[in-house]
């Protein structure tokens, strides 16, 4: 590892927070809380990272992700095609995830990282599932993302629907990852999680200082069938078990919720993930951030790891439901490093640098707008990751980019076999 300090010659900063574009060069400070300073001189020896004037920003982290699902892309579609969302869990992901072995998930993490580097993201929070192959599967992941540069909080997604066997393979794998490392525990979703295990998650969250992961009413499908056999709506459910007390607690989608459900969420601790290219994609329904409060981050749901794509989405859906403004979709898409200083996770050497050449005027009062109409993963030069570069001239430094898409195909390959 380089350890002589790194500079970026050239660059103009722009503060995620907002506020004004500072215009020079500037020292990143390596390591897990280190800074980014202004600097006038450059000393010798030193790393340095030419930015041709390019625009300097903190660098994206996606608040909800399923690594698992990379090698599905062109997958062959199930005949006759999925008809609802349940159709779509039952005939799709959920024989997808049943026949994940150990090299899958490796080839997943790998590609991942890849596809979230060179879009400018350094940080993903993640939901796994492959529950006939769960023990070790947390650090199989874990260790790919560590050596790729791309930090992360993860989780395995427990749930009844596999099988008490399933299921206490997976509640050992999350309690033994949990105590080695920051994650959080994982439930797939409300309808396919009981009452005993709702308790267990809680209480393993609540003793490891950490949050649930789950999705809620992402479709109509989850509030009907918890309504029918525990007798109470999705959100309300999840408070009576204790969920949103806890300040880590993530409520990935959030679709299909009554005004009272929101009104919970908008008083608890727990903060939503808002996933809106994934929505439209299984035909779900749009978010809607009214009633639900300012706690609320943006993730791609496996379906990318491209978070400006994500940003455009969101602003877009925002236009439908009560209105979103550049400023507020921009704030969105940052606000996940609130969430991440919580738990103690600090990024502010995290960066990426856009070789963004602006076709109008762009300020500190004009740059969410560039931001949602104009920025894009084209624009990706460079990206730091707690001071160390990690994507150089768009090449991503940490892993060899053309071997890790070769070994991904012949992975996709024996996967889509095995399914
Ligand atoms: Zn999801």
């Amino acid at each position: 590892m380089n350890v002589s300090p790194l500079y970026l010659r050239d660059a103009a900063r722009i503060d995620p927070h907002g506020g004004a574009i500072l215009r020079g060069n500037f020292l990143v400070e390596r390591g897990a809380g280190g800074e980014l300073h202004p600097t006038a001189a450059i000393p010798d020896p030193a790393e340095v990272l030419d930015c041709h004037g390019g625009l300097v920003t903190r660098a994206f982290a996606v608040a909800h992700h399923h690594i698992y699902s990379a090698l599905a892309r062109g997958m062959p579609s199930p005949q006759p095609p999925p008809s609802n969302f349940r159709e779509i869990l039952e005939r799709v992901w959920w024989r997808l995830d049943r026949a994940l072995d150990a090299d899958v998930i490796c080839a997943c993490a790998q590609v991942t990282a890849v596809d979230l580097l060179k879009a400018g993201a350094t940080f993903v929070i993640d939901h796994h599932s492959s529950p006939h192959a769960a023990a070790g599967s947390l650090d199989l992941i874990a260790q790919t993302l560590d050596s790729a540069g791309v930090g992360h909080l993860l989780c395995l997604e427990l749930s009844d629907r596999d099988g008490p066997a399933a299921l206490a393979a997976g509640l050992h794998e999350s309690e033994r990852f949990a105590a080695t490392r920051k994650a959080l525990i994982g439930l797939h979703a409300s309808f396919t999680v009981s009452d005993a295990l709702l308790a267990q998650a809680v209480a393993l969250a609540k003793n490891f200082n950490t949050g649930v992961h789950i999705h809620v009413a992402e479709a109509e499908a989850d509030q009907d069938e918890t309504l029918a056999r525990h007798g109470r709506r999705v959100v309300h459910r999840l408070a009576d078990a204790g969920a949103l007390d806890l300040p880590h607690t993530l409520l990935a989608h959030g679709l299909h919720l009554d005004a009272s459900e929101r009104a919970a969420i908008a008083a608890s601790r727990a903060w939503v993930v808002q996933n809106p290219e994934s929505n439209r994609h299984n035909n779900v329904g749009t978010f809607d951030a009214r009633g639900l409060g300012e706690r609320i981050l943006l993730g791609t749901d496996g379906m990318h790891s491209d978070m400006l794509a994500s940003l455009r989405a969101a602003y877009f859906d925002g236009q439908t439901t009560g209105g979103l403004a550049p400023q507020a979709a921009w704030q969105r898409l940052h606000r996940v490093d609130d969430y991440l200083a919580q738990l103690g996770v600090f990024r502010d050497n995290d960066l990426v640098v856009l070789d963004y050449d602006a076709p109008t005027p762009l300020t500190a009062d004009n740059l969410e707008g560039h931001a949602v109409y104009g920025f894009g993963q084209q624009h990706v030069r460079h990206v730091v990751a707690q001071g160390r570069v990690v994507v150089q001239d768009r090449e991503v430094r940490t892993l060899d980019e053309a071997k890790v898409r070769a070994n991904a195909r012949l992975q996709a390959a024996r996967l889509w076999q095995a399914m």
